[in-house]
């Protein structure tokens, strides 16, 4: 069954790996983004997650081209990491309002038609470093960590309206976001994955894909690992 599916951030990255993923198997997908060019078979809005009209105006634009959306996916997110003596509060709040209050506003404006339609998948991408933390992240594993809180809290607000609440929890991704990890760095972190080796963004997205679909469908307020171990136990 086609459904309507949202992936905030869709233009790039995990994003986009995971808006593909959802249009093989024949979705409608719409991916937000903040100017740039999106392939054709996905349908972009441009928004900005920290605008809260702009999250209005997107969710109002895919509802009119392609019905209510059944599956949101609260992907968008950025870093900006320094060690806590140096970050400012402006950096703090920042990544905090995209990461976190960002997925919160695409989330309340996604659930109302959920809930009149008994039935809804809300995934948020979270990251490792929201339960194992991360040196020098400490604006970016709150926020990661957060919304772990806001899941689990939606999954047993509306819960008995059939619609369900997860995290997606990556490790070390090959996107853009990683790509100036200093080489140093880099051997560290892969010598702390038991796999030994970053993911692709096609690895994360097929983990939403699934957790979006029926077979899924008795998961709630789960947080899923997929950081080729690195945060066993955490
Ligand atoms: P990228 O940097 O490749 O892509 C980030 C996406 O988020 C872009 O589409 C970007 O849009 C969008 N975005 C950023 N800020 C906003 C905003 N204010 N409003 C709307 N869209 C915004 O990152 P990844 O694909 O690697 O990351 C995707 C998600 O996965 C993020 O939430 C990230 O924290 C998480 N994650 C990533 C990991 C990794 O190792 N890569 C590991 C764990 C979690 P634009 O192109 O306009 O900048």
């Amino acid at each position: 069954m086609s459904r309507t599916v949202l992936v905030t951030g869709g233009n790039r990255g995990i994003g986009l790996a995971t808006a593909r993923a959802f249009a093989e198997r024949g979705d409608r997908v719409a991916v937000t983004h903040r100017g740039a060019v999106v392939p054709d078979y996905l349908f972009g809005v441009r928004c900005d997650v920290t605008d809260p009209e702009a999250v209005e105006v997107a969710f109002g634009e895919v509802e009119e081209k392609l019905g209510p959306v059944e599956v949101l996916v609260a992907n968008a997110g950025i870093t900006d990491s320094t060690l806590i003596t140096r970050m400012t509060e402006d950096r703090f709040t920042r990544v905090l309002d995209t990461n976190l209050t960002g997925a919160w506003r695409c989330a309340r404006r996604a659930v109302g038609p959920m809930v009149r339609n008994r039935s809804g998948r809300l995934i948020f991408i979270s990251s490792v470093a929201a339960t194992y933390g991360s040196a020098g992240m400490t604006n970016y594993a709150a926020g990661k960590a957060g919304l772990i809180g806001l899941a689990r809290s939606l999954a047993r607000e509306l819960g008995s309206r059939q619609v369900t609440a997860n995290v997606v929890a990556p490790g070390y991704v090959v996107t853009d976001m990683t790509a100036d990890l200093p080489q140093q760095y880099g051997a560290a972190y892969r010598d702390a994955i038991p796999l030994r080796r970053f993911a692709e963004p096609e690895e994360v997205a097929s983990v939403v894909e699934w957790l979006a679909g029926p077979g899924a469908g008795y998961i709630t307020g789960a947080v899923i690992p997929v950081d080729g171990g690195m945060g066993m136990g955490h």
